[in-house]
């Protein structure tokens, strides 16, 4: 392996350590529930889920689950607008 490749991969290593550099703009995700599967979508500071608790909630345990899984990679919910 060439030492460019070298430099590239400890810097990769450094990346994702420090999570503070990422910041997730948009994704999908299924969230195998106890009851079923449910899709979840992300959208800059925005929740989506397909289950019936967020359509009343606009909150959900599978946003909820996401938020803790992706913490300080997805805007705090307090700092979201709407
Ligand atoms: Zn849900």
């Amino acid at each position: 392996m060439d030492y460019g490749m070298i430099g590239k991969i400890e810097k990769a290593r450094r990346y994702a350590e420090e999570k503070d550099r990422i910041q997730f703009e948009a994704f999908s995700v299924r969230l195998d529930g106890d009851h079923g599967p449910h899709v979840v979508h992300y959208d800059n500071g925005s929740w989506q889920c397909d289950c019936n608790f967020f359509k009343t909630r606009g909150v959900c345990s599978h946003t909820m689950a996401m938020e803790r899984v992706l913490e300080g990679m997805v805007l705090e919910p307090a700092a979201v607008e709407d």
